[in-house]
C-alpha cells in the first residue's frame, strides 16, 4: 500500500465534552475527532477516510484517568492509553485478562499514544481490547448532544471497522464491574512474529470460582480476529460451568468456541489454522486463569 503525505485539513482542539460535541454538530458528516491518531492518522494518509476537520480530544480532561467508582466498578476514561493500563497495578491485579492484552500490542511508542477508546472506536476485528472487554462484561459510554447511552461492548461492533457508534456521538469512558471474589483471567494472543502484529487469533477467559477454588462457578470467554467481529464463545463457557477445571475441561472448552467461531482466510492466517489455534489458545488461557488463583 503506498502511504502518501496527510491530506490538507482543519485542526482543532477543544477543551471540554461540549465544546467537542458543538464542533461535530457544526461540521455535520465532514469532522472525525481522533486520540492518539495511531490509527486514524494511517487512515487518511492512505486515503480512506478524508475527513476535512480533525477535532482533536486529547485537551478533554473528562476523558481521561482511571477511577475507581463503588457503584459501578472500575472507570477507564477513552483517552487512557495503552501505556497507562500497561503500568497500572489494579488492572493487573484486578482485570489481569485487560493487562495481558496491552502487553503484547503495539510497541512501546505507540502504546504510548494509543488509546483504549481508539482501539474500541476503530472497530477492528483484531482489536486486542474488545475479548479482555467483552470477558469481563464491560459497558462504553457514549454522549451526543442528545443524552448519553450505555452499550455492552459485546455488542459495540457491527463489522469490520464499525460500531453502533453515530458520526455525531463520543465514547467517553468504559465501564468494568467489580471484579467477583477468586476470580481471574488471561488473554492469549497468536501473532505471526514475536511483537508489533495484529492479532491471528486473540482469545481472553475470565473464571470466578465458589469458595474454596475448586468449582467453576462463572466463566466468559471471548474471541477476536475469528470472524467479522470479535464475539462470545457462549457455548464453550457452559462446558465450564460447575466443574473442577483441568486439562480435559479446558480442552473441551476450546474445541467449543472453535466451533463456535467464524474465521476467514486472510494474509495473516488459513481459516483451518485460525479454528485450530482458537482450540489451543482457549485451552492456555483456561488454565493459565486456573493457575493464577491456585
Ligand atoms: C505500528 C502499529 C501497531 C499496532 N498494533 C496494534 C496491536 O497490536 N493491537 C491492536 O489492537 N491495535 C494495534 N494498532 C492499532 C492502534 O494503535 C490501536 O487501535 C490504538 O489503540 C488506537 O488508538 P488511538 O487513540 O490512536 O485511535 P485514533 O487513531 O485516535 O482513533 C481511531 C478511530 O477511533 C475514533 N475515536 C477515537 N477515540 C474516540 C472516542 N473517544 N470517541 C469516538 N471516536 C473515537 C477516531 O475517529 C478513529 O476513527 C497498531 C497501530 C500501529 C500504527
Amino acid at each position: 500500500m503506498f502511504i502518501k503525505r496527510l491530506p490538507k485539513f482543519e485542526y482543532h482542539a477543544p477543551t471540554s465534552l461540549s465544546e467537542a460535541l458543538d464542533l461535530l454538530a457544526k461540521y455535520d458528516g465532514k469532522a472525525r475527532v481522533f486520540a492518539g491518531g495511531t490509527d486514524l492518522l494511517v487512515s487518511m494518509k492512505k486515503r480512506e477516510v478524508l475527513p476535512e476537520h480533525l477535532i482533536s480530544l486529547k485537551g478533554i480532561a473528562e476523558l481521561k484517568g482511571v477511577h475507581h467508582d463503588q457503584k459501578e466498578g472500575m472507570r477507564i476514561g477513552a483517552l487512557v492509553t495503552l501505556s497507562e493500563i500497561e503500568h497500572s497495578r489494579m488492572i493487573q491485579e484486578d482485570f489481569r485478562a485487560l493487562w495481558d492484552a496491552v502487553q503484547v500490542m503495539a510497541s512501546p511508542q505507540i502504546r504510548s499514544l494509543g488509546t483504549i477508546g481508539g482501539n474500541l472506536c476503530s472497530a477492528e476485528p483484531s482489536a486486542d481490547t474488545a475479548p479482555p472487554l467483552i470477558a469481563l462484561d464491560a459497558s462504553v459510554e457514549i454522549i451526543s448532544m442528545k443524552g448519553k447511552r450505555k452499550v455492552l461492548v459485546e455488542n459495540f461492533f457491527r463489522g469490520p471497522g464499525e460500531s453502533v457508534l453515530k458520526p455525531d456521538e463520543i465514547l467517553t469512558q468504559i465501564l468494568i464491574p467489580h471484579p467477583l471474589e477468586k476470580s481471574s483471567g488471561a488473554y492469549f494472543k497468536l501473532m505471526r512474529r514475536a511483537a508489533m502484529d495484529l492479532a491471528q487469533v486473540g482469545v481472553a477467559v475470565c473464571l470466578s470460582f465458589n469458595s474454596e477454588k475448586r468449582t467453576c462457578r462463572g466463566a466468559k470467554i471471548a474471541l477476536g480476529a475469528v470472524g467479522s467481529t470479535p464475539i462470545r464463545a457462549s457455548k464453550a463457557e457452559q462446558i465450564l460451568l460447575n466443574k473442577e477445571i483441568n486439562e480435559t475441561v479446558g480442552k473441551e472448552a476450546g474445541k467449543t468456541a472453535a466451533q463456535e467461531a467464524n474465521p476467514r482466510s486472510s494474509i495473516r492466517a488459513s481459516k483451518e489454522y485460525r479454528r485450530e489455534m482458537i482450540e489451543v489458545l482457549t485451552k492456555r488461557a483456561v488454565m493459565a486463569a486456573y493457575h493464577r488463583l491456585h
